[in-house]
């Protein structure tokens, strides 16, 4: 077996990711159905919106490397969407489920983050410099996504321990 190099690493990550917004995008309806402050959801609602647009540039950028755009199971991700599902069910019906919902928003946010520094890093390091700004623009909206979570959560927490 051929020894893989950074260039398949990079591929790799990319199929990765690519699955993982997928799925990212499937699970976001439901978390905006249970989110129940409005900030909440329009935060959500608005990174669903952005997320069409991330997996629309890793298409552009699998054309950049000459590979077909294609996805490979993210054991992480799915592991992540499903606790945020267990969650969903277990706090549905509580005053904390907007401050879960964002914690669990969050871990997916962090996800992302790490994998797009990671994308960016081996592009820059594989030459592929017109693949660089896709990815940055990406990382950008993850990091802001973060941002608003943790300003979502601030009220939520408040939220649940006022209605104790
Ligand atoms: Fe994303
Ligand atoms: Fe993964
Ligand atoms: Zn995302
Ligand atoms: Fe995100």
């Amino acid at each position: 077996m051929k020894m893989k190099s950074l260039e398949n690493a990079f591929e790799d990550s990319l199929k990765d990711i690519y699955y993982a917004e997928r799925q990212i995008l499937k699970s976001l309806p439901k978390m905006i159905r249970a989110a129940q402050s409005p900030d909440l959801k329009e935060g959500l609602t608005k990174h669903r919106e952005e997320t069409e647009g991330q997996v629309e540039r890793l298409e552009q950028v699998f054309e950049i490397i000459g590979k077909r755009a294609q996805g490979k199971t993210c054991p992480a991700i799915n592991g992540i969407l499903e606790e945020g599902a267990e969650i969903m069910e277990e706090y549905g019906k509580s005053p904390a489920i907007d401050a879960v919902l964002a914690a669990a928003g969050q871990a997916v946010e962090h996800y992302e983050i790490a994998r797009y520094g990671t994308l960016c890093a081996w592009a820059a390091q594989l030459g592929y410099d017109e693949a660089i700004p896709l990815l940055q623009q990406t990382l950008e909206q993850e990091k802001a996504a973060d941002e608003a979570l943790t300003s979502a959560a601030e009220k939520a927490n408040e939220t649940a321990m006022a209605a104790e």
